[in-house]
């Protein structure tokens, strides 16, 4: 019982030495390993990633991945420098690939590393729809919700966290793997928190909308997915993202605000 205690001491005092702020809902957050060390490690199997899988070049879907991504980082890098957060992307390195592979699922890593499967660009229907999706991933990524996955990860496993943390250590990079997975797994995650993935949707609407993307389409987005999840297999990024009339009415219910944000940055017109 009082091993207990003093853990739950322990794990309190570091949530209180070592978070971040979310600068988007301007809660704390738990960052036990700093972006400094978990970047260069997502950046690193990333780059695995591209290399085990066939990457899309030269074509007109790969160019539009890479101009909705550039988009919605702009949308954010504006958002955040408007509300005081200069230098938050000090450390993001965007990338935005298209992966040829028939799985309906698109992901980011820590740091801005993004991913779109070619089997999720009939469900994205549109420019639009892309836009949705990347919005919600790039907020995952801005939001550090990986970071604090890994961070909550670390505190199960009872890895030493205080002081220097080194990712390069075996046991750290183990609990990095089964939050974002080796090689051709990646992408392969565990779902993020309903929390987290609301703050995703509201966070990932704003983007869309300041990128001049019509933030109506998010609801009709989650829709088609759900709609697609009633065939024989359900897509990929449903067991990170569940679908449900929920999320989908809320998405409905915030699309206004979305508006209203835009409105802000001189946004007043949707592509559709
Ligand atoms: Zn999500």
């Amino acid at each position: 019982m009082k091993f207990k205690q003093t853990l739950i001491l322990f794990g309190l005092a570091l949530f209180f030495i070592c978070c971040a702020e979310n600068p988007f809902t301007g809660k704390k957050t738990m960052a036990l390993v700093p972006n400094s060390q978990l970047f260069p490690t997502a950046f690193a199997q990333y780059d695995q990633f591209l290399n085990e899988n066939k990457v899309v070049k030269g074509t007109k879907d790969a160019a539009m991945i890479k101009r909705v991504g550039q988009r919605i980082a702009v949308a954010a890098e504006r958002w955040l420098n408007a509300n005081g957060h200069q230098g938050y992307l000090n450390d993001y390195k965007w990338e935005y690939t298209l992966v040829e592979d028939k799985t309906v699922n698109a992901w980011c890593m820590p740091g801005g590393k993004i991913v779109f499967y070619t089997g999720i660009l009939p469900i994205a229907k549109s420019e639009t729809g892309v836009a949705a999706i990347m919005g919600h991933e790039v907020a995952h990524a801005l939001a550090n919700h990986g970071q604090q996955r890994m961070s909550a990860a670390y505190l199960q496993q009872g890895i030493a966290v205080a002081g220097n943390v080194a990712i390069k250590d075996e046991k750290s990079r183990n609990a990095f793997n089964q939050y974002y997975g080796i090689g051709s797994q990646v992408g392969v995650m565990l779902p993020f928190s309903r929390a987290h993935e609301e703050e995703a949707d509201k966070i990932g609407l704003y983007l869309m909308a300041i990128a001049g993307y019509n933030p109506d389409e998010a609801a009709e987005l989650w829709k088609r997915m759900k709609a697609n999840s009633g065939g024989k297999a359900p897509p990929e990024i449903l067991s990170t993202h569940p679908s449900n009339d929920s999320r989908i009415a809320n998405l409905r219910a915030l699309a206004p605000q979305a508006k209203a944000e835009a409105k802000k940055f001189g946004v007043t017109s949707f592509r559709e």
